[in-house]
């Protein structure tokens, strides 16, 4: 899961880390209000910042032609204009893919200025199989630039899980980003408390593009989390109700929020092979099989292994809603899952949405004589494979006629 900018400075703050002051807006008149209250508090400069959950929104244009997701403003004024400018709107990004986001909140903060921008992350290397804190002078603009044209700009420290984050690494990683004296004391007590987010929250990553070092209260420089961006393990979740409390279902795809649901593991995909299968890995062989005959998947989908009628009944559902489907592949191997449990979900399925789509079924595995029968007495055209290759040709071949 992933938690918009705003909600991602709420969870970094609690650890210590310093954010800009603000306030998260719904409405232009709220933004208004917002920044009279910035204003008056002595800030010279507010921002306005889209809440999305994409980046690269600074350079961003809305589908209205106006452009930039990120604004700085000097005025009240100001502030209730460019947040009515956004809101409501639809921001396309590097990130969102063509069709963008529509923004429904706004972050009305503080803008201190910015002395420099740089680039931290902390996230898990599966190579090493630790958490690796990454680093780089080169912040506020695409890292993977810079991993791929200077790959020596980027410093990276891999903690021990079991001793957390050391102060030797908070000092080794201050000095690669050039900051001395006062600036390394506090990078030392952020880069803690940011790597303390990461551990307690649970976050696959947590990002900070840019980390800013601003002018502070009588000129001394300070380091501040000017963006943020944390993505969540969502097999952890269960232990964060605070953090399940900060899903925004607008920013999720329709079809995976209906699959969540049922609990079911559904990922869109771009093909137009749908598959329903039991088990993540069979699931995985699946997409690979149909890959291998020259078709492409439509998604990813594991029912599980104790699967129920509804569930199967609604797994097909929510495949044959993609408009881009053109075939189905049941693909069951049935060890704990009774093979008749899906064989009944399907023809229940299949009558419900009037199936019209070729559907080849491979059941195998406990109770498989009666699933059979469930399906060749069902009136319904089915194809049946017997291999998971057989199956596997059968669609593709379908779709292809
Ligand atoms: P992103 O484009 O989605 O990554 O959004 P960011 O929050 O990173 O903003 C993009 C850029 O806008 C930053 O790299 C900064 O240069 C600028 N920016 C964002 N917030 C502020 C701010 O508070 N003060 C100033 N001076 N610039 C800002
Ligand atoms: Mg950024």
């Amino acid at each position: 899961m992933n938690i918009h900018e705003y909600q991602a400075k709420q969870l970094l703050q609690r650890h210590g880390v310093a954010v800009p002051e603000g306030e998260v807006c719904e409405t232009a008149e709220a933004a208004r209000e917002a920044a009279a209250r910035l204003f008056g508090s002595g800030q010279t400069l507010v921002v306005v910042k889209s809440q999305i959950h994409a980046g690269g929104r600074g350079k961003g244009t809305f589908k209205s032609g106006f452009q930039g997701g990120v604004k700085l403003c000097r005025s009240v004024e100001d502030v209730h204009e460019k947040a009515g400018k956004m809101l409501g709107q639809v921001l396309v990004t590097k990130q969102t893919g063509p069709e963008g986001r529509l923004v429904r909140k706004v972050l009305v903060a503080g803008a201190p200025d910015i002395r420099k921008e740089l680039y931290l992350a902390v996230l898990l290397d599966r190579a090493v199989g630790r958490p690796v804190v990454m680093a780089s002078t080169e912040g506020g603009v695409d890292i993977e630039e810079v991993a791929a044209k200077t790959p020596e700009k980027i410093v990276k420290v891999v903690v021990d899980p079991a001793l957390g984050f050391q102060p030797w690494q908070g000092r080794k990683i201050a000095a690669a980003l050039g900051l001395r004296g006062e600036l390394m004391s506090q990078a030392g007590k952020l880069l803690k408390g940011v790597y303390d987010t990461w551990v307690q929250s649970d976050a696959s990553m947590v990002e900070i593009n840019p980390l800013c070092i601003v002018d502070g209260p009588e000129g001394k420089p300070r380091l501040v989390a000017v963006d943020a961006k944390i993505g969540l393990d969502d097999n952890a979740l269960y232990r964060h109700a605070e953090i399940q409390a900060m899903r925004d279902l607008g920013e999720e795809a329709p079809l995976e929020i209906e699959a969540s649901r049922h609990s079911l593991n559904y990922i869109k995909l771009d093909g137009n092979i749908a598959c329903l299968v039991n088990g993540a890995g069979l699931a995985m062989a699946t997409m690979d099989i149909i890959q291998h005959f020259g078709g492409s998947p439509a998604n990813f989908l594991d029912v599980g292994g104790g699967a129920t009628r509804e569930q199967v009944s609604a797994a097909f559902g929510i495949i044959l809603s993609d408009p881009h489907v053109r075939g189905i592949l049941v693909n069951i191997f049935g060890g704990i899952m009774d093979c008749n449990v899906i064989a009944q979900g399907i023809v229940e399925a299949a009558r419900e949405t009037k199936l019209a789509l070729p559907l080849v079924v491979r059941l195998e595995g406990n109770n498989v004589e009666m699933g059979r029968r469930t399906l060749a007495e069902s009136g319904l055209t089915i194809i049946s494979g017997d291999s998971m290759s057989d199956a596997a040709r059968k669609v593709v071949k379908a779709v292809a006629a």
